[in-house]
């Protein structure tokens, strides 16, 4: 749960970390920044600010924003139908993003930048990606991701986006974040 000037807060920080990533948007998109506290009620440590550009039957491409240190909590895209689940692909424009994938515990290191609730994280092959480096997450991966201590900005594409069916770790995890007045 986040407060409706929180969410209005989040948007505008978004955007000057989009802007200063040199992403163009229309008047229209810079209104439409979507704020996620996956509701644990903790933005500064667990969450993320998208913007979607398209998501069609087949494709989908979103601009995501992570402030300093900022966490997407461990997740995976499921299969839907005939559907295998979201392939994505994660590129960064700005900043620093570590992923995690299966492959290994998490390092001591790892573990001590996860500021609460560790427990829920459980893959640890990690990798750092800088501006212009990029990975393609198959279906089904479970995967986590940080921010360095500058904040980030990704440009993330991928098959068809369902995110309210997306699976986490976190059983205390709700997808549809929910704005008080
Ligand atoms: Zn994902």
């Amino acid at each position: 749960m986040i407060t409706r000037s929180e969410q209005r807060h989040a948007q505008q920080r978004a955007l000057e970390y989009l802007d200063r990533a040199g992403v163009v948007m229309t008047a229209e998109e810079r209104e439409q920044i979507e704020v996620s506290d996956f509701g644990l009620s903790k933005l500064e440590y667990f969450g993320v600010q998208t913007l979607t550009y398209f998501n069609t039957d087949r494709i989908c491409a979103k601009q995501i924003v992570l402030f300093p240190n900022q966490i997407c909590p461990e997740h995976w895209h499921p299969k839907v139908g005939t559907d295998p689940g979201k392939e994505e692909i994660m590129r960064v424009r700005w900043g620093l993003v570590y992923v995690y994938i299966p492959g290994a515990d998490l390092e001591p290191a790892v573990r001590d930048r996860i500021p609460e609730r560790k427990e829920h994280f459980t893959v640890g092959k990690g990798m750092l990606l800088r501006p212009g480096d990029q990975i393609i997450l198959a279906p089904g991966t479970v995967h986590w991701f940080q921010a360095g201590p500058e904040g980030a900005v990704i440009d993330d594409y991928s098959t068809t986006s369902r995110d309210v069916l997306d699976e986490f770790t976190d059983p205390d995890i709700v997808r549809i974040t929910k704005i008080v007045d």
